[in-house]
Parts: structure tokens; sequence; C-alpha cells
């Protein structure tokens, strides 16, 4: 299912209210239950043991099961690669889902500001432990590229968060935690090291149609020409005559290498210079901003290296 460029314009115009008027969030639309995940048994019943852990975006949900093991009910409530994760407006399943979790991970920093409403109207909140990984993990803030997971060293630093936090809350089960957290990044080395294969020894230039997979760009020193051209996609605007011009005569002359296309996103502007690329055999490096189904992190990530390996002609 394809993500219209008018869903993501509204998401993002939705985003940029949340951040200035924080307060003004009073009304939830409810929609369709598409992006809501199914929770696993929220632990009312036998396992009332387990730690229930809600996650916003399941990738964070996976690294939490990995380190949780047995002792936690993970729910992740952005499963679905048809919802647009800009766009979407929690369900009374996603608000019960939160007010019954003792964990909470999200990406804040304006990514994901229906989570941190949900936690505001949730009286309980304070005795949650909530991990903005933007902001708590990274150091970001809003107005920085939101989309983090695409940078590789994310997903250890929540792995090892989690293990504290949950030992803290589970003592007995601490070393657990701490263990199962190590084997997990650990599952991550073939990842790093095939991007430090990858990685250009001088920076090389790349254009974007959105600036989703920048994070791991930057890790590989590939540079984006065009930032201001995949900034507009992305706010759902059309770039302007010069923006798009420009990126027309970097495909044309052969100033870039590869072009990374979201293919989550609908817009003739950016079908317009993927068939340009294309007919000047610039490679293109298919990604997505959520998660494939089918596939976990790890192999998600890989699989959007590798094209950018084989463009490099690196194995
Ligand atoms: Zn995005």
């Amino acid at each position: 299912m394809k993500i219209t460029i008018s869903k993501w314009k509204l998401g993002l115009a939705l985003t940029a209210l949340a951040i200035g008027v924080l307060t003004g969030c009073g009304t939830e639309k409810p929609t369709a239950a598409t992006g809501a995940a199914a929770t696993q048994a929220n632990s009312a019943g036998a396992s009332g043991a387990k730690i229930n852990v809600v996650a916003a975006e399941n990738f964070y949900g996976e690294v939490a099961q990995a380190v949780g093991g047995d002792h936690v009910n993970v729910t992740s409530i952005l499963t679905n690669p048809g919802q647009d994760p800009h766009d979407y407006e929690p369900t009374a399943e996603t608000s019960k889902a939160v007010a019954g979790a003792q964990v909470v991970v999200y990406t804040g920093i304006g990514y994901d500001d229906w989570m941190e409403r949900l936690l505001k109207a949730d009286s309980s909140a304070k005795t949650k432990d909530v991990v903005a990984v933007g902001s708590d993990l990274l150091g970001k803030s809003a107005g920085d590229n939101p989309h983090v997971w695409y940078d590789l060293a994310t997903m250890p630093k929540l792995a090892s968060k989690l293990a504290d936090d949950l030992g803290k809350l589970d003592p007995a089960n601490s070393e657990d935690y701490q263990k199962r957290a190590k084997d997990y990044i650990a599952t991550m080395a073939p990842l790093t090291d095939k991007a430090a294969k990858i990685k250009q020894g001088s920076p090389v230039s790349i254009d974007v149609s959105e600036p989703v997979f920048d994070y791991m760009a930057e890790s590989l020193n590939l540079q984006v020409n065009n930032p201001k051209f995949a900034l507009a996609v992305e706010e759902g605007n059309d770039p302007t005559a010069s923006d798009y011009a420009q990126v027309q005569d970097d495909i044309k002359n052969h100033k870039i290498k590869l072009f990374v296309f979201n293919t989550q996103t609908d817009s003739p502007t950016v079908e317009n210079i993927v068939k340009l690329a294309q007919g000047n055999s610039i490679p293109i490096i298919k990604v997505t901003e959520t998660e494939p189904t089918g596939k976990n992190y790890i192999q998600w990530m890989a699989e959007q290296l590798d094209q950018v390996g084989n463009a490099f002609g690196i194995q």
C-alpha cells in the first residue's frame, strides 16, 4: 500500500502543531486500527508477573523482546508498513496498552507526539519508565532528523538501557537482562561489519528522495548533495524549480554516485527523478521508513546496505 504525499504533509503539519502548542491537542480522531498492533496478551491474566512494555515503533519492540525474553510482554503500536507513521493517531486500544505499560519506548523529538499526548493524559505515567530514544539515548532534539533507527548505534544503546531499566524493575532477573542485551548487541556485529566495509574513504555525493536514510548515509561517508529537495518532498511540498533542476543536473552529469529512494512515498516529482536516474544508469537504493513485513530490523538494514554495497561493487 502506497502512502500518499498528502498524508505525509498532513502528518508533518500535525507534528509541527504538536511541537508548537502541546496543550492544544485535546481531540483524538479515532482511525481504523490498521496501524495499531495486536497486543500480545495485556498481562491482566495468568502472566501477571511479566513486565508490560509498549514500543511506539515495532523495531524498538523487537529490541525490548530480545532483552526482556520471557519476562516481558511487548506491544508494538506501529507495525504495519501501510500505516504512515507521521500520520498515526492512537486508538482506544493504544491508550489502553500504554496505560497498562510499565516501560514505554518511543522515538520522541517530534516523530511520535501521539505517545507524549497519551502519556500526558495518563495519571500513572509518572510511575512508568519512559524512554524517548531520540532525546534520552542520542541527545537529539525536535527539529533534528527523527529517523534515528537508521543510525546503527541506536539499537545497541537501547538494548543496554532496557537491560538496566528492566533489571531495576525486576532485580531477580537483572543478570539475564544484561546477558540478553549483550547477545542481542552481538547479533548486530555482521551488520556493523557490513557498514564498515561499505564506508567510503572520502565523501561521496548522493541525492535522496527523503531524509529517511540520512543517518546511515552519513555513517557510510555519503553526502546528500541537495537536502532541500528531500526536505520538500518529506514535507509534502513540491521542491523548488531550482532544487529540482539541481537534482536533475546531479543525475545527468553524474555528479552523484547513487539515488536513495523511499518507496513509501507516492510523488510524481520523485517518480520522474527515479526514471531520470535509471535512464542515466545512476543506481537506485530502495529504502523504507518502516520495517517491511516479515523482516526483522537486522535483515531490513542488511538488505538496504547490500544495495549500497552492490552499487559500489563491494560484496
Ligand atoms: Zn519520516
